[in-house]
């Protein structure tokens, strides 16, 4: 890995973190450390970067605002890639073109000053637009699905091709990209349409009410654990078994909320994991209901 290192640096790609903590990373404020991380500067770079990984049989994965994620707490020996270069954002009539690594509240608060609705529902979304269509983010009845018209990718044969809506197979916190985990989201393209702005402004005002009053957004964490089972919220589920406020280590099930759980003290990834296990668990043996983690467990197997 080291002399891998001293050769990405000399191929001058973009910013190298070398031993960077994960905690730096990730909303959770947990993870072990990565060997490296790289933002290469463009698709060039990315390609270039990707094809010299493969060829020396490097483990990587591209992580956004690792707001959906938790790393176990050993290291992660590949590289993790950040495109945090591929920011641009650009509003083209009702259109907005956003690169992958654009944060989602960013664009969502700009079309908003614009008068574009549509985007509403991800101003409390604190992720990439990657990593949101990813596992198509969504919340108030809406998701990603409902606004992107195409993306850009990155495919496994490093060939840039354009995606449209019906080839995503876009569904309840699920998309293509979370299926195929070898395809990069490079850029997207958001249809909007024309709103009321004030009205709009109103609905995200009240709308983040809601949430600082009902989602324990001052300690860090990584939103909803679970996803809801067919006619069921699991936060209900979870209170009603009455585990609100239950603690492994620094972990805890938040009071506010029982489908996330914060890192209230310097918590390891085990104890969240062992929470997220006891959950499934009485939750299975109580209504026989199998939940499925909506958040991406990472470096996990050993
Ligand atoms: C306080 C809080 C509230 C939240 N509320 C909501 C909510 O209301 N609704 C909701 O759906 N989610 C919510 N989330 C979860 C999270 O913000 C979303 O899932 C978000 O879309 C994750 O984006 P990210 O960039 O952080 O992805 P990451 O966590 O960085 O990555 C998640 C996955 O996406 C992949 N990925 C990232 N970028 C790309 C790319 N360019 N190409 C291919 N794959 C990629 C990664 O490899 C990883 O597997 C919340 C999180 C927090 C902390």
């Amino acid at each position: 890995m080291k002399e891998l290192i001293n050769e990405l640096k000399k191929m001058n790609l973009g910013k190298m973190v070398l031993n960077a903590s994960l905690k730096d990373y990730t909303t959770y404020k947990i993870g072990g450390k990565a060997a490296v991380i790289i933002y290469p500067k463009n698709i060039d770079c990315l390609i270039l970067l990707i094809k010299k990984l493969k060829i020396n049989k490097v483990k990587f994965m591209v992580l956004g605002n690792g707001s959906n994620v938790l790393f176990s707490d050993r290291t992660y020996d590949g590289v993790i890639i950040k495109l945090d270069e591929f920011d641009k954002i650009e509003f083209i009539d009702n259109k907005v073109i956003a690169g992958s690594g654009a944060s989602l509240m960013k664009v969502a608060y700009q079309s908003v000053r614009r008068g574009l609705t549509g985007l509403e529902f991800a101003t409390g979304i604190p992720g990439s637009i990657g990593g949101a269509i990813y596992m198509n983010a969504g919340a108030y009845k809406s998701d990603m699905g409902y606004v992107v018209s195409k993306i850009k990718v990155l495919t496994p044969k490093m060939t840039v091709i354009t995606m449209v809506n019906r080839e995503l197979n876009f569904h309840y916190r699920t998309s293509f990209l979370k299926d195929h985990k070898d395809y990069i989201c490079l850029e997207a393209t958001l249809q909007l349409k024309k709103g009321n702005k004030e009205e709009m402004e109103q609905i995200v005002l009240d709308r983040k009410k809601r949430r600082l009053e009902s989602q324990p957004l001052e300690y860090p964490s990584a939103g909803s654990v679970f996803r809801n089972p067919p006619d069921m919220f699991c936060g209900k589920l979870i209170e009603d078994l009455g585990y609100k406020g239950l603690i492994k280590g620094g972990a805890k099930i938040s009071e506010k909320h029982a489908n996330f759980i914060v890192n209230f003290n310097h918590a390891k990834a085990k104890d969240v994991k062992e929470l997220i296990d006891f959950i499934k668990q009485v939750v299975k043996e109580k209504y026989n209901v199998d939940l499925v983690v909506e958040q991406e467990l990472i470096n996990w197997e050993s």
